[in-house]
C-alpha cells in the first residue's frame, strides 16, 4: 500500500502543472517499482502532462502584452528597423510577434502588424485568426488595418496614435485621408482597364463548387 502511495505521489508531482511529464517517461523505464494494476494509468498521466507542460505556457495581462509590443518597437530601432512592434495573443498567450522590417528587408509591406499576422497564421495553420487579439505599439496604417480585418482578429490595442506617427515622419494619416476621397481626387492616379477580361476569374470563382471562402 505504501509503495502504491509513493508511486502515485511521485507521478502526480512530476506530472502536475509545475512538473514535467518527460521526467515521468524517463523514470518509468528505469525500473521504478509500480503496481501492475496501476500501469494503465501511465498513459493518461504522462501523455497529457507531456502535451501541456513541455511548452511553457505564459499567460499575460493586456498591459504586459502591450509592453511586449512596445519593447519590440524600441529594440527594433536599435537594430535598424522602424519604431514599430506588434504581438498577437490568444487568451493572454503570445502566438506571434512582429517588427517593422521595411528598410532592412527592402519590403514596403513588412510592417510589424502584417509580419505578426503572417507568423501567427503559419504557427496556427490557418488564415482565420478569430479568437486572437493584436497589440501594436502604434495605431495601424490602412494596409495593416485591412490585414487585421482580413485576419478576423477579435480586438486591437495600440499605444501611439497615427498622429504621433505623423509627427516623426510616418504619415499614415494622409492615406486615411486619401481613402475618404473619390478615386479621381486621390493623389494616386487610377483608371479602369480591361474589365471585360478581368471579370473571368470572378465568374470562375462564382461557379467553383469546392472553393474555400475567406
Ligand atoms: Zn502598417
Amino acid at each position: 500500500m505504501c509503495l502504491y502511495l509513493e508511486y502515485w505521489l511521485l507521478v502526480s508531482q512530476l506530472a502536475d502543472g509545475a512538473g514535467n511529464g518527460l521526467l515521468v517517461l524517463l523514470l518509468l523505464p528505469m525500473g521504478i517499482k509500480r503496481p501492475k494494476s496501476f500501469a494503465f494509468l501511465n498513459f493518461f498521466i504522462t501523455f497529457p502532462a507531456l502535451k501541456t507542460n513541455l511548452t511553457t505556457r505564459i499567460i499575460m495581462t493586456k498591459e504586459e502584452l502591450m509592453r511586449k509590443a512596445i519593447e519590440l518597437s524600441v529594440q527594433n530601432v536599435a537594430e535598424g528597423g522602424g519604431p514599430f512592434g506588434a504581438v498577437i495573443a490568444r487568451n493572454g498567450e503570445i502566438i506571434a510577434m512582429g517588427v517593422n522590417r521595411v528598410t532592412p528587408d527592402c519590403d514596403p509591406t513588412a510592417h510589424a502588424e502584417v509580419s505578426a499576422i503572417r507568423t501567427a497564421a503559419k504557427i496556427l495553420g490557418t488564415f482565420d485568426l478569430s479568437g486572437c487579439e493584436i497589440y501594436t505599439s502604434c495605431e495601424p496604417c490602412p494596409m495593416c488595418l485591412g490585414a487585421i480585418y482580413w485576419a478576423h482578429l477579435d480586438r486591437m490595442y495600440y499605444g501611439n496614435s497615427k498622429k504621433d506617427a505623423a509627427k516623426i515622419g510616418f504619415d499614415d494619416a494622409f492615406i486615411y485621408e486619401e481613402l475618404d476621397l473619390k478615386p479621381e481626387d486621390r493623389r494616386l492616379k487610377s483608371e479602369v482597364l480591361l474589365p471585360e477580361e478581368a471579370i473571368k476569374a470572378f465568374q470562375d470563382w462564382e461557379n467553383k463548387t469546392d472553393k474555400v471562402e475567406y
